[in-house]
């Protein structure tokens, strides 16, 4: 495969097929750091900005037709782009898929929610209508389809307590409906159909006085905003908490609180949260995470599992995968 920058001098076939494409946005060599909540990351080949689900499968059929890898990338809060950027293309929804429908419906809720629509802005607008089963969601600044995938949590609750159905695209674009029944969640994971693309989350929530649900997002704003960092880009929590402890008291008990690598630095405030103080690279951020890991790891004799998904091309290899 040609590299971005010689890719845009020439107008290669995919891309003359995929600019015919309608509500298909291309964008070639894009720096992903600008969609990622880290602000890390190198050049897409061809970055997809997906308006609607027609043009959503004519695109995953041809880049099928061409034998080009894709990656699906929501709010981009969950990841760590290597700084050489993604070989094949990168796919972000928008337009339809930012649609939200609520209904009442004995007594019940349900709201159907496009993949694309921003987490937080749900919580909020479900708790001024006094829908609630949303709140532990306060604060994760993902998109509903990140949010179902990575099965996310907090307080007590997650994504698969108020799943209702999932709708979505197989990789070479035939659609796939999925009820909760037949769907299996695990912590931070949602065990989908290899390659799936969600393009749409229905959930069940429950009908409540407005003033008790907002209530309850205010108490989590500011339980959010006591334990994280705040004002350096981050990617939340970067291991999974093993099984009875926390990632972050393990990191932070192995004394590396603080510690920097370039301009990337484990935070001082939670220790399971890597910061960008300003320019980091990755392979900064890789580095350590892999200190974490082998500190930990001879300390105590936990092996600490990624919860951050590593994506694009690692020279020195991602051991994440
Ligand atoms: C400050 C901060 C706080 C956070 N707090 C929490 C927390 O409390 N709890 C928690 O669980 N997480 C938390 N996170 C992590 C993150 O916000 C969640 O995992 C979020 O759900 C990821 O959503 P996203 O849209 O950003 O996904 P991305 O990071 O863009 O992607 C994550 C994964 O999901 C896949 N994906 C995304 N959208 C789709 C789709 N439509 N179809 C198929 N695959 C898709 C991607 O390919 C990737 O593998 C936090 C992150 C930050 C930065």
């Amino acid at each position: 495969m040609l590299a971005a920058d010689e890719m845009k001098k020439e107008e290669t076939p995919l891309l003359k097929e995929l600019t015919l494409i309608p509500g298909l946005k291309v964008k070639v060599g894009e720096p992903l750091a600008r969609y990622t909540s880290m602000k890390i990351g190198g050049p897409a080949d061809y970055l997809l900005e997906v308006e609607n689900r027609a043009a959503l499968v004519q695109a995953l059929r041809l880049l099928s037709r061409y034998g080009i890898a894709f990656y699906l990338l929501g709010k981009g809060s969950n990841v760590l782009v290597s700084d050489l950027g993604v070989r094949g293309a990168v796919l972000r929804l928008g337009g339809e898929f930012k649609k939200v429908e609520w209904r009442e419906e004995n007594g019940e809720v349900l709201a159907t929610v496009g993949a694309a629509y921003p987490v937080t802005q749900l919580v909020r607008e479900g708790a001024r209508r006094g829908y609630s089963g949303l709140e532990f969601a306060e604060g994760i600044p993902g998109s509903v389809g990140g949010a179902l995938v990575m099965n996310a949590g907090a307080y007590g609750s997650e994504m698969e307590k108020i799943v209702d159905r999932i709708e979505g695209v197989t990789p070479t674009g035939e659609s796939i409906q999925l009820d909760r029944r037949e769907m299996f969640f695990s912590y931070r994971d949602s065990h989908l159909p290899s390659g799936a693309i969600v393009t749409e989350v229905r959930m069940r929530l429950s009908k409540e006085e407005v003033g008790v649900v907002s209530l309850r997002v205010r108490e989590l704003v500011a339980r959010r905003k006591k334990s994280q960092p705040s004002g350096y880009p981050n990617s939340g929590s970067m291991f999974r908490n093993p099984p009875g402890d926390f990632a972050g008291r393990l990191i932070e008990a192995a004394g590396l609180k603080g510690r920097r690598m370039g301009r990337a630095e484990i935070s001082e405030r939670h220790a399971n949260f890597i910061v960008n103080l300003g320019g980091a690279k990755a392979e900064e951020v890789k580095r350590l995470m892999e200190i974490a890991r082998a500190e930990v790891g001879k300390k105590f004799g936990i092996e600490l599992e990624p919860e951050v998904r590593l994506l694009g091309e690692w020279p020195h290899g991602d051991f994440c995968s």
